[in-house]
């Protein structure tokens, strides 16, 4: 059975790519052994969202009395808010299949292994196999929960993130390991059930790859709602043989004890490359990664790889920008290589945090002198009609020529405010033209503009 593309992995990476390729004129393919999605939609962003979601309206009713409303009575059903999310899930999964039918992609059920010849071999649920072939093969397999030799899951009690979202009964306590995006997302969700929650971080500061100030204030709006942080601290081993877990916490003070029901080990993620055919067909791979060009070409003519199997960030928009500029070249149209330097990243807790660019301390290493302007959101008035006055805007301008080299938020809504720095930084725009260019009122958004103001000593609100 003979294609143009076999794209080998239906997530974020593998069906965009599946659908840009048969917009493009051509006889498409995509292999999945599980369900359509991936993990994005399946057991990443989509079913934490959900997740948090109810985490949010349950923060509501708790503060129901803030807005001048009485709820005499409430509770949450934690298997209910499970089965929630896995209904959100299923029901994209669902959705891409249409998206297959309407664009005219086979969709092929089994676990696929690359040959040599651009061929592939899927073995279905029966253990049959089928071979298929293609002029362009197009790897997208993804990654997993990766495992600490100090950490080895079992599934109930050291867990990963696919059991954290599954849990049957909500942990009394759980220790996370880990406050990245997913640790905090989970430290935030569990909290806000109920769950006693203790993260657990190497690095001095939590969500280290963010601006230093964002990590301050999300210290410190996570041990106001309840969550204990430790920093400069390592898991060293964990005893699972009691009732819960018993994990040896090295900290700069010494070696503590901690005690809970649940671990999740939120430390990352560790690529698919295994048992796919990489090495029959001689494809090069560097630190857990399949190694390649702009334009996601192997060191295999005819073979390509994209998302999180390749360097670069591992998020589902990096994923598909990277399956589309990779189809759009095999087609033979001019395509810029994608700029890593201007991707999103975006935790959803509560505050959320969203960012691109240079953090400060990147722009200072880098020389730039800086122009910086910082716009808190206790001084905007939809931030205070909402009470949702934690957190700020933070944006980093070149001061010579004034390119903006970063932006950081922290706060409600934030995760939809960063596009706007995003396509301004693309854009190539300026300081003076974000400041020209009129913010609806009331709105979060104007914390950008006002920000911005701030950074070239002309603002209102403050
Ligand atoms: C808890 C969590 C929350 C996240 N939240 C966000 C978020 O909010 N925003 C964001 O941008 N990113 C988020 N991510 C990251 C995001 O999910 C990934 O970056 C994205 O899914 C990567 O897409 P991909 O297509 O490369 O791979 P994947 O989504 O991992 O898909 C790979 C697919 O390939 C299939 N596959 C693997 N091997 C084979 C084989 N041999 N044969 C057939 N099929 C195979 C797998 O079953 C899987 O369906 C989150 C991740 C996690 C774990």
């Amino acid at each position: 059975m003979k294609y143009d593309i076999i794209v080998l992995g239906s997530g974020p990476g593998g069906y965009v790519t599946a659908i840009r390729a048969s917009q493009l004129g051509f006889k498409t393919a995509v292999i999945e052994k599980e369900s359509l999605g991936g993990v994005c939609l399946n057991w990443g962003c989509i079913p934490t969202k959900a997740l948090l979601k109810s985490a949010q309206v349950f923060d509501y009713l708790k503060h129901a009395s803030d807005y001048g409303l009485t709820i005499s009575e409430f509770d949450k059903d934690f298997s209910a808010v499970v089965q929630r999310s896995r209904g959100v899930a299923n029901g994209m999964s669902k959705g891409i299949e249409f998206l297959m039918k309407k664009n005219k992609i086979d969709v092929i059920q089994g676990t696929g292994k690359i040959k040599t010849g651009k061929k592939i071999d899927v073995t279905d649920k029966d253990g049959k196999t089928t071979e298929y072939s293609a002029d362009h093969i197009i790897i997208a397999t993804g990654a997993r929960s990766r495992e600490l030799p100090s950490l080895p899951q079992d599934g109930k009690k050291v867990i990963g993130y696919r059991q954290a979202m599954t849990l049957p009964e909500q942990p009394k306590s759980m220790i996370i390991v880990g406050s990245g995006a997913i640790g905090v997302e989970f430290a935030h969700f569990y909290n806000s059930m109920g769950t006693d929650v203790t993260v657990v971080e190497f690095m001095p500061n939590i969500v280290p790859v963010e601006d230093e100030d964002i990590s301050k204030q999300m210290e410190r709006s996570m041990k106001k709602a309840g969550v204990k942080i430790m920093t400069n601290s390592s898991v060293e081993k964990v005893d699972t043989s009691g009732p819960g877990v018993k994990a040896t916490v090295k900290t700069a003070k010494g070696e503590e004890i901690l005690e809970a029901d649940v671990l999740l080990s939120a430390v990352g993620i560790k690529s698919n490359i295994e048992n796919i055919g990489l090495e029959e067909v001689g494809i090069t791979t560097d630190k857990d990664k399949i190694i390649v060009n702009d334009f996601y070409q192997t060191n295999v003519p005819g073979y390509y790889a994209i998302g999180d199997i390749v360097p670069g960030q591992a998020l589902a928009h990096v994923a598909s920008a990277e399956g589309i500029t990779c189809v759009e070249k095999i087609a033979g149209m001019h395509v810029d290589p994608i700029d890593y330097g201007n991707i999103p990243g975006c935790t959803y807790a509560t505050p959320e945090i969203a960012s691109v660019g240079l953090t400060e301390k990147q722009a200072r290493e880098k020389g730039y002198d800086l122009k910086i302007g910082k716009f808190p959101f206790s001084a905007s008035g939809k931030a205070s009609a909402s009470g949702a006055k934690d957190g700020f805007v933070k944006v980093i301008f070149d001061a010579k020529y004034g390119e903006w080299l970063g932006c950081h938020m922290i706060g409600a809504g934030v995760t939809d405010m960063i596009a706007e720095a995003v396509l301004g930084r693309k854009l190539e725009t300026t300081g003076h033209e974000v400041l020209k260019t009129i913010h609806p009122h009331p709105t979060m958004s104007e914390a950008v503009m006002e920000a911005v103001a701030a950074a070239y000593d002309e603002v209102i609100h403050m």
